[in-house]
């Protein structure tokens, strides 16, 4: 299994829990429904790698996401994430209301910077994921339907959320396929000030 690091410290992940459909623009550009509830899917601690892959039976595509390490019930620790997705198969699943995990937790399907101590205002963080050095996604909780605070209390209504589990908080406008030799470089910030830079070659 694949091991990620916080403050320096490896550890092994958990379940990594997933909110899809957290910001407005991100839902118009697939044309999807505004939800009436939190939308939340799981993937399995093996779908996580070190490796950012740009195919697993059809292209793959990227989704830059806050993320969120979960110790004593809280957010301990943040970092940067790509939720990838096999977005055709995705669209069928949909479409026949089937459940999503052949699309979103195969091996391989996530990927993570290091992880730092949350700061003490989660509101100034941002993120970016520059691909070849274009910006190509940004985001930060004030464009996000739910909050992280909201998030985790709402997942803890009715999941268990053990230490080492992570939170992926959704992605904004801008997701596309990887390509193979890209550069992806995902950066999270704190009030302006880099906490956080990670660099993915597409494989
Ligand atoms: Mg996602």
């Amino acid at each position: 299994m694949t091991s990620l690091v916080f403050n320096g410290e490896a550890f092994l992940p958990g379940k990594i829990v997933c909110v899809g459909r957290n910001y407005v623009d991100h839902i118009k550009e697939l044309g999807n429904d505004m939800p009436d509830d939190m939308v939340v899917f799981c993937k399995p601690n093996t779908a996580v790698s070190d490796s950012l892959l740009a195919e697993q039976d059809e292209p793959l595509h990227y989704e830059a996401e806050l993320c969120f390490l979960v110790s004593d019930d809280d957010l301990t620790g943040v970092g940067i994430g790509l939720d990838l997705t096999k977005r055709n198969l995705q669209n069928e699943l949909k479409k026949k209301g089937l459940p999503w995990e052949r699309a979103k937790a195969f091996d391989g399907a996530a990927t993570f910077s290091y992880f730092v101590p949350v700061p003490e205002d989660l509101s100034k963080l941002t993120f970016t994921l520059h691909i070849d050095n274009e910006l190509m996604q940004q985001g930060d909780p004030s464009l996000m339907i739910y909050s992280p605070e909201t998030i985790l209390l709402e997942l803890s209504r009715f999941m268990t959320l053990n230490d080492d589990d992570i939170i992926m908080t959704g992605t904004p406008k801008g997701v596309g396929t990887v390509k193979e030799g890209s550069q992806f470089v995902g950066r999270v910030y704190y009030d302006h000030e880099l906490l956080i830079e990670h660099t993915w070659i597409g494989q």
